[in-house]
C-alpha cells in the first residue's frame, strides 16, 4: 500500500476509535525572523532545542501512542537547518503539517514536498496591513509569492489568517480570493496568554488591546456566513459544529464544550516537554510518555484541563468538540476530506 493510502487508512479508522489521542503539536524551534505584535515568541527566543534524533525518537513514540497529525510548528520550524529531514521522518508516520510564517516555505521547496499539508500565515489582503501585524515591511508580499509558488509546485499549501479585530472585516474576502484559486483556507483566533501558571510551557504574549475581538456580532455574523459558503465551497476547512460553537461563544458568551487536553491531543515544545496544552505547566517529557500516559497524574490533569475555560485556540477547540462518540463520527466526517485530499496527491 502506499504511503498516502496508507495514511488515509488511518485517518478513517482512528478518527472512529474514540479514547485515543489523534493530535499532537510539535513546537520544534523558538527561533523565530518576525517580529508579529500579537506574539512575544520573537522577544524570547532560546537557541536550546532537541537534536535530530531525539526528535525521530519523540515521534516514535507518537505514533505507538496513536497520534495520526502532527503539527511541526514554532517559532518558524523551517528555521531548523534538519527541518527537511524532520519533515521527511514525520510524513511517514503521520499526516503532517508544516506551519511557516511565510518567509522560508519558498527556499525550503524540496523539504516541503513531503508534507501532507503546508501552512502559511497570511492576516490580510491588505499589504501593509499586514506588514504592519507581521512587523516586517515586505513580509505580505514574500507570503503571497511563497503561497503562489507552493500551489504551482503540487504541494497542498493552505493560507491561515488569524483572526482578530484588525481583519474580522476581511475574512470572507481573505476567504474567497484564496479559495477561488483552489488554495483551502483554515483559521487561527487571536488568542495570548490568560495564564496564572507562571511555568506556562509555551509562552506566546499577554494580550494585545488592537487585536481582542470587540464587534462580537461581526463574528456572528462571520460564522453564519462561513456556514453558508461552506455548502459549496469546500476548501473552508472548518467543521460546521465548530463554526457553530464559535457562533455561540460570541453571541452569549457560552463555551459549549469541555476542552480534552491531554485526552485527544497534546503538545511537545522545542525540549521535549509535553503537556496538554501550551498554557499549561509541563508535565514530563517526551521520552516518558509510554509510562506517564495512562498514570493516575496525567488523569487528574485530564480532569483539571476538562473544566478549564482559559483559552479560545481553534485547534484546541476543534480536538476538544470532536472527541465525543458523536464528535469523531463529524470528524471522521471531516477528516475524509483530508484523506480525499491526501488520495488526491
Ligand atoms: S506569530 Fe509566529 S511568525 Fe510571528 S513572531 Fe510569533 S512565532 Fe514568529
Ligand atoms: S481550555 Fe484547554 S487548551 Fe485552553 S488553556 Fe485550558 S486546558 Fe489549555
Amino acid at each position: 500500500m502506499n504511503i498516502n493510502l496508507q495514511k488515509a487508512s488511518r485517518i478513517a479508522i482512528n478518527a472512529l476509535t474514540p479514547n485515543r489521542p489523534h493530535h499532537a503539536q510539535w513546537m520544534i524551534t523558538r527561533k523565530c525572523n518576525y517580529h508579529c505584535r500579537g506574539c512575544n515568541v520573537w522577544k524570547e527566543q532560546d537557541q536550546k532545542e532537541l537534536t535530530t534524533e531525539e526528535i525521530k525518537r519523540g515521534m516514535d513514540i507518537l505514533k505507538k501512542l496513536g497520534i495520526i497529525e502532527l503539527v511541526i510548528s514554532g517559532g518558524d520550524p523551517l528555521l531548523r537547518e534538519d527541518a527537511a529531514e524532520i519533515i521527511d521522518y514525520a510524513s511517514k508516520l503521520f499526516v503532517t503539517t508544516v506551519y511557516d510564517n511565510g518567509s522560508m516555505a519558498a527556499k525550503k521547496i524540496d523539504a516541503l514536498r513531503n508534507a501532507d499539508f503546508v501552512a502559511i500565515s497570511i492576516d490580510s489582503l491588505d499589504e501593509a496591513k499586514n506588514d504592519y501585524i507581521k512587523a516586517v515591511p515586505g513580509s505580505w508580499k514574500r507570503a503571497m509569492e511563497t503561497v503562489e509558488t507552493l500551489h504551482k509546485e503540487g504541494i497542498n499549501v493552505s493560507v491561515t489568517p488569524t483572526i482578530s479585530q484588525l481583519n474580522l472585516y476581511e475574512i470572507l474576502d481573505i476567504t474567497n480570493y484564496f479559495t477561488n484559486k483552489g488554495i483551502p483556507v483554515w483559521y487561527c483566533l487571536y488568542s495570548y496568554d490568560a495564564s496564572e501558571d507562571k511555568n506556562q510551557l509555551f509562552r506566546i504574549g499577554k494580550s494585545n488591546d488592537e487585536f481582542i475581538i470587540k464587534d462580537n456580532q461581526a463574528m456572528v455574523q462571520l460564522c453564519d456566513s462561513l456556514l453558508e459558503m461552506k455548502k459549496k465551497n469546500r476548501k473552508i476547512l472548518m467543521t460546521n459544529e465548530l463554526l457553530k460553537i464559535l457562533k455561540t461563544l460570541f453571541s452569549e458568551g457560552k463555551r459549549t464544550w469541555n476542552c480534552r487536553a491531554l485526552r485527544n491531543f497534546l503538545v511537545i515544545d522545542h525540549l521535549g516537554r509535553i503537556a496538554g496544552c501550551h498554557i499549561h505547566n509541563f508535565a514530563g517529557s517526551i521520552f516518558d510518555l509510554p509510562k506517564i500516559w495512562n498514570s493516575e497524574k496525567f488523569n487528574s490533569l485530564r480532569e483539571t484541563y476538562s473544566k478549564c475555560a482559559q483559552c479560545t485556540y481553534l485547534c484546541y477547540i476543534f480536538y476538544s468538540v470532536h472527541g465525543s462518540p458523536f464528535g469523531h463520527l463529524l470528524l471522521a466526517k471531516d477528516q475524509w476530506k483530508n484523506a480525499k485530499l491526501l488520495l488526491e496527491k
